[in-house]
């Protein structure tokens, strides 16, 4: 149907221009419309021939105020009303001959009604659609605007220009052109030169032509009227694929008028839809991030954008904000392009605000994913975008037995009105304001109304996987953990938010975890002390520092009798002292930690035995330190300084060399799979776990910023704030 094809609703404005069947589409259009229900006014703003109104029509002859009142008055009782402004003696020589008319007309013509008139009845008459004929053809089937053509409603919704496919081949005149020297114009074609399919296509598309005038917020729907049915409608489509590259224009409707059907083809551009995936959501009613929850073997934003991603979409944004650096992690390996809402506290509005940012110019409609539906699938997505490319609908919403879910689309023509939207409100006002325009999709999925709010949801949805899955992408559960001191369980004396509840989780649901360090300067005794005063209660055997390490390595390649020359402090001493004699004379090894009273002496007794062929030993390779005043020298600094001074390289035990890691896992009798490091520093802590094999996890509670991390080559599997971040979602007995 016409109707359809065209999507005319109420209060609707429909002008008709060009040439070629303008009075019959709008009659045919004014009897679909009233078939099913709606109250029809025809107008023109120029002139036609006078119709002879049947059952439920009126003709209304009336100046300007009397229209205003007497139309809708009309209407309650007349669905059809015709309006002009009064009967021309003027007679049009060639209606008298047509029989082909399926529509009783008197040949004499009627004055129509000034523009501004349909403007205002368009604001009285909500429930109505006007159809306008607003332009004049005398019967030809193609024509060019002349300066004062056409003569068009500002109200008009839909510009509907038209052109007769019967003047192809024909020439270039007056006989088959209406005003044949503007079509040249336009055309750039000569005068007497056969009509061809580009130079309808210019006529139509042209803004000077068929598109004339076109108001702002109007859609333009050429009709090629194809009335010889059985002739091939390849012209008809090659006209309407020119035509299309307008972008102002939406679709081309091939039609044949007086046939039963008058549709024959509609042919639309390609929908271009962007979908805008919204998880910068706090999570609030859940207490933990839901969109890094496991849905089967991924997370569930992972699962939400790889729907999306299988969908016939243009373009995918992810919005993120709460947590946008561990979320972002979980999809970094996606085709997206993910956008930070810096304001997501302050409403979904501002997520949308800041994903239709992000939607490319030749877009034509947004689709807005809730990161929190995972039952939605990329069939109820297809759904939605083939409704709207058939209907160019502003807005299109599925349903469910009626009632009304999620994803909703939107047309780009609404954008600015959802740019204006504050709070938490989304699209829902914009919706309420558009009612009639909706379109409603019928989808037969529940899972357009099933988010995930609560642990009760999360459970009812059955999408957790049996084991929980932190690391999706390799699906190795993590189930064991190394765990740096220094920036990720305190800073200083303090001890980090969560840390406390973190190590208790662990301790209770009995997860082998190590404390790991490469600080060689304190025993195990005087972390468990350190610790103990923030309210960490852990045993010696829970560390391991570098100097233990060390000692440990020493172990497996040193004779029970070598001697050691060792620079560092007590850690590092109580290590040695055990297993090892302590000499500066004819020393094995020449070990070296962190020493806050190294000596010039003690260097040159290193440099003297190293270059004597001792084996040169390091704890841990970190060149500074951080103080309250700033970095100071750290035990690469020494290092520096002997390697200098031998020529010869330290073997370092300490992180980021494997050495310490292959120490830590035999110690808590794990292997690599499903053990991960947690450290606040990449070049150590994450860039040693890499090399070890580990998964790594870094917390941005200590000496890593985010700019740091994102400027960084290296790149850790999952990304904390800090250990409080890790104890919510971890899962719990
Ligand atoms: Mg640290």
């Amino acid at each position: 149907m016409l109707h359809q094809a065209l999507n005319v609703k109420v209060n609707n404005v429909v002008s008709f221009v060009g040439a070629g069947g303008k009075t019959t589409a709008a009659l045919r259009l004014m009897e679909e419309l009233a078939g099913i229900g709606r109250q029809v006014v025809f107008t023109t703003t120029t002139r036609i021939l006078e119709p002879i109104p049947r059952e439920n029509e009126y003709l209304l002859l009336a100046d300007e105020e009397e229209a205003l009142t007497q139309v809708s008055r009309l209407l309650t009782r007349y669905p059809k009303v015709f309006l002009a402004q009064r009967r021309l003696e003027e007679v049009d020589p060639t209606a008298l001959g047509e029989s082909d008319r399926d529509y009783p007309m008197r040949p004499n013509k009627l004055e129509g009604v000034p523009p501004s008139l349909v403007d205002r009845l368009a604001q009285r008459l909500s429930e109505a659609v006007i159809l306008v004929e607003a332009d004049g053809a005398r019967h030809r089937a193609l024509k060019a605007p002349a300066a004062h053509e056409p003569v068009l409603p500002a109200s008009t919704t839909i510009l509907v220009p038209m052109a007769d496919l019967a003047v192809l081949g024909k020439p270039l005149t007056e006989e088959h052109v209406h005003r044949p020297g503007l079509v040249a114009g336009l055309t750039g074609a000569a005068l007497g030169q056969p009509v061809t399919v580009e130079m309808i296509a210019t006529v139509l598309s042209h803004p000077q032509g068929g598109l004339k005038g076109l108001p702002e917020q109007a859609r333009a729907i050429p009709i090629l009227n194809h009335r010889a049915e059985d002739r091939p409608l390849d012209d008809a489509r090659q006209i309407a694929h020119l035509v299309l590259q307008n972008k102002r224009i939406e679709r081309v409707i091939i039609a044949s008028l007086r046939a039963p059907e008058p549709v024959l083809e509609v042919i639309t551009p390609k929908a271009r839809v962007a979908a805008i995936v919204l998880a910068a959501g706090e999570s609030r009613r859940f207490g933990q991030p839901k969109q890094l929850l496991p849905v089967g073997d991924k997370t569930m934003i992972q699962h939400v954008v790889d729907i999306v991603l299988d969908s016939p979409v243009e373009q995918v944004i992810v919005v993120l904000g709460c947590r946008a650096m561990e979320i972002g992690t979980s999809i970094a390996d996606r085709p997206v392009q993910v956008v930070v809402n810096q304001e997501w506290k302050s409403g979904l509005s501002s997520s949308v605000r800041a994903g239709l940012a992000a939607v490319k110019p030749e877009v034509d409609a947004a689709l807005f994913v809730l990161a929190d539906q995972p039952g939605v699938t990329t069939e109820v997505i297809a759904k939605i975008i083939e409704r709207y490319q058939e209907t160019r609908a502003p807005i299109v919403v599925p349903t469910h037995r009626g009632q009304r879910g999620n994803p909703v689309l939107f047309d780009r023509s609404l954008f600015a009105e959802l740019m204006r939207v504050k709070g938490d409100q989304g699209g829902r006002q914009v919706i309420a304001e558009h009612e009639d325009e909706l379109e409603e999709v019928e989808v037969q999925t529940e899972a357009i109304f099933a988010d995930i709010d609560t642990a009760d949801d999360y459970q009812t949805a059955n999408l957790q996987s049996p084991s929980f899955n932190l690391h999706p992408p390799t699906s190795n559960s993590i189930n064991s953990l190394i765990i740096d001191l220094d920036g990720v369980l305190y800073r200083g004396d303090e001890a980090i938010v969560g840390a406390r509840e973190f190590m208790a989780l662990l301790q209770r649901e009995g997860v082998p975890f190590l404390l790991l360090t490469n600080n060689s300067t304190r025993t195990p005794g005087q972390y468990v002390t350190k610790l103990g005063k923030m309210g960490i209660v852990i045993e010696e055997s829970d560390v391991l520092t570098s100097a233990q390490a060390t000692a440990l390595y020493l172990e497996r390649i040193a004779r029970p009798e070598a001697r050691v020359y060792a620079i560092g402090e007590e850690g590092l001493r109580a290590a040695l002292r055990e297993k090892y004699t302590i000499a500066e004379e004819r020393a094995d090894f020449v070990v070296v930690g962190m020493d806050t009273g190294l000596t010039y002496e003690k260097l040159r007794v290193a440099t003297l035995l190293i270059r004597s062929g001792a084996r040169f030993i390091a704890t841990n390779p970190d060149k500074t330190l951080p103080t309250e005043e700033g970095l100071a020298p750290g035990n690469g600094a020494s290092l520096a300084a002997l390697e200098a001074a031998t020529g010869v390289a330290p073997f370092v035990v300490g992180k980021p060399e494997p050495a310490i890691f292959d120490l830590a896992l035999a110690r808590m009798g794990v292997g690599k799979e499903g053990t991960a490091v947690i450290g606040d520093r990449l070049e150590t802590d994450i860039l040693g776990g890499q090399r070890a094999g580990l998964s790594t996890i870094l917390v941005l509670s200590g000496a890593t910023s985010r700019q740091e991390l994102e400027n960084s080559t290296i790149k850790p599997d999952l990304v904390f704030e800090n250990v409080r971040q890790l104890y919510e979602i971890w899962p719990k007995s």
